[in-house]
């Protein structure tokens, strides 16, 4: 017994006349008079079925107990519809198939929600999952999620990557977010950490002299979800001895024209431009620009040091945007309100009407030359920040995009990779009031900066770089530091004192000590990239099996609490009962 003999999607004119069997699922049915229509579903598409009580009578009975989802089993002869019955938008919707047998393989009980229903709570959706799964847009994203990560598999393997595995029970790998930990029942009080990425297991690969590693690896970082985080995720994980930063970029490249390619897509051309951190920062208030539109940040701190209007001759940094549209008092006090959400105290705005007259509260304090250079542009709206560098860039980056978006300047039909570079090594340290790193402690010094490290930590620069597409970070990589004494004063600029390091460190410090060649790598975030792809704002929308922004699962309910002989066995007892 063969369940099929083409796919529901398959039937052409050319069958006309052929008994075929088909199974799949009922999308719809509709009684027309005696006569019962049902589309049939499958992976490649919609069959029309039509079901005749008087060509066949115990499958027209039959036929009246099927509801949506019920999965069918139907044998019939294949007919050309009358022309004013063909359906253009179906691939088979020149045909029918005029079913003699039917057989009800599997009933489906009322269904949450129809699969072609618009706007179905996200919960719902999770919880039946299986349902959800069925619907065209998930059957295409995830569907579009392997052919892209397959292809970026095979070309990887065709630059003689190895796919190699690593263990998701180890220590604590630093990459900025808290740790996900195992209980370990042989040794109660001890625990293992979920790697928040492979870093270490890949730089020792180096060292074990496998020149060129990659790993589609699930990585887990215990941080708030959003729209572009899980706590699990896939990397396209990869590392290169011998390599400049330049062979890495090159190698990355490959990997994303893959995918673009193996979706029948215009793949971006390469080699991608480059931004400095410090570029990006200054031009676009950003380390991930969207450059699909143009509105850069301007400088107005030399112009206004002698100024009148104090808050510019007073600050660090005086810094705007000239927004291409003459706002009106409402639109600004909108924008000022939003400017204070992210942390400015309020909003100078100078509006320059279409025949270049100024408008604004502040237009009164500047001088001529001061007006002169700043309301060049007639039909614009000049908007200020002003303060310490870092916070002005902050701010002006977010309004950017937030203008953007309200003066539709973003070219959806562009896109725009670029790797920025030259990142500084270190940050501040809110809470210690030291430095923590930007990436993580094991990326490279720039060359020449090894002695800032601990003369002026915070001017140091690494070799990090970070991939950008259209505004959304894909991902970041380093040439790392291979010689110990380096990783060493680098693990002291973080405020890790020699013990601390060996203990946590001590065999990467080891292995260093034994022949560690150059490299460097990288890690390409691809439930982000495949996201992006498919067009979707969410990679819950790429993800088979997502959690929730609270981070639980509604499909299966975990996270779930465990009987108290599990946590006995493991040595542990809660403090506080579960609410
Ligand atoms: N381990 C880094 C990350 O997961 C990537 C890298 O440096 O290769 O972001």
């Amino acid at each position: 017994m063969s369940w099929r003999d083409l796919m529901c999607g398959e039937p052409r004119a050319e069958h006309v006349g052929q008994t075929l069997t088909l199974a799949g699922w009922a999308a719809r049915r509709r009684d027309h008079g005696g006569l019962v229509f049902i589309d049939l579903r499958d992976r490649l598409g919609l069959m029309q079925l039509v079901v005749n009580p008087e060509c066949a009578p115990a499958a027209a009975e039959l036929a009246k107990e099927i509801r949506n989802e019920f999965v069918l089993k139907v044998t019939g002869e294949v007919v050309a519809r009358s022309p004013d019955t063909v359906n253009a938008k179906m691939p088979t919707g020149e045909v029918e198939l005029q079913v003699n047998e039917l057989e009800i393989v599997s009933r489906s009980t009322p269904l949450p929600f129809q699969l072609d229903e618009e706007g179905v709570d996200e919960t719902l959706r999770l919880r039946y999952r299986w349902l959800d799964l069925r619907t065209d847009r998930m059957q295409r994203n995830l569907r579009l999620s392997g052919a892209a990560v397959s292809a970026i598999r095979r070309r990887m393997e065709e630059l003689c990557f190895v796919d190699l595995w690593t263990p998701s029970m180890t220590r604590a790998t630093p990459e900025g977010a808290r740790d996900f930990l195992v209980p370990v029942r042989l040794q109660p009080g001890t625990f293992f950490a979920l790697p928040q990425s492979p870093q270490l297991f890949k730089q020792l690969f180096m060292i074990a002299g496998f020149d060129r590693y990659y790993q589609i690896a699930t990585c887990f970082r215990d941080e708030d979800l959003r729209a572009d985080r899980q706590f699990e995720f896939r990397q396209l994980d990869v590392e290169m001895a011998f390599a400049e930063r330049e062979d890495v970029l090159a190698v990355l490249e490959q990997a994303v024209r893959a995918a673009f390619q193996a979706l029948d897509r215009e793949p971006p051309v390469t080699p991608f431009p480059w931004l400095t951190w410090n570029e990006a920062m200054t031009r676009f208030g950003s380390d991930k620009p969207d450059l699909r539109f143009e509105l850069e940040i301007q400088d107005a701190t030399e112009l206004t040091r002698e100024s009148e209007f104090g808050v510019f001759a007073n600050a660090s940094s005086v810094r705007y945007l000239v927004a291409p549209t003459v706002y009106s008092r409402g639109a600004l006090a909108r924008l000022e309100e939003l400017v204070k959400e992210w942390g400015a105290k309020g909003l100078a705005y100078l509006v320059v009407d279409e025949s270049g007259e100024v408008r604004s509260p502040i237009a009164k304090f500047l001088s001529e030359g001061e007006l002169g250079v700043l309301s060049g542009q007639p039909g614009s709206t000049v908007l200020f920040a002003a303060g310490e560098p870092r916070a002005v860039a902050r701010i002006l980056g977010l309004l950017r995009l937030h203008l953007g978006g309200e003066l539709d300047l973003v070219d959806t039909g562009r896109d725009e990779f670029l790797w920025v570079v030259d990142f500084p090594l270190f940050e501040p340290d809110e809470e210690t009031g030291g430095w923590t790193f930007s990436h993580h402690p094991f990326t490279g010094v720039a060359a020449g900066h090894e002695e800032l490290l601990e003369s002026d930590p915070g001017s140091a620069l690494s070799q990090a770089y970070d991939l950008v597409w259209n505004g959304w970070e894909l991902g970041s990589g380093s040439i790392r530091i291979h010689r110990q004494d380096v990783q060493q004063r680098v693990f002291r600029a973080l405020g890790l004192t020699e013990e601390e390091a060996k203990e946590k460190f001590g065999f990467l410090l080891d292995a260093l000590q034994m022949g560690a060649p150059p490299h460097g790598g990288f890690a390409l975030g691809l439930d982000r990239f495949v996201a992006l792809l498919a067009g979707e704002p969410n990679i819950r929308e790429v993800i088979a099996f997502p959690k929730v922004s609270s981070g639980s699962d509604p499909l299966t309910g975990a996270p779930a609490s465990v009987p108290e002989e599990q946590l006995a066995e493991l040595g542990i007892r809660l403090v506080e009962e579960p609410q």
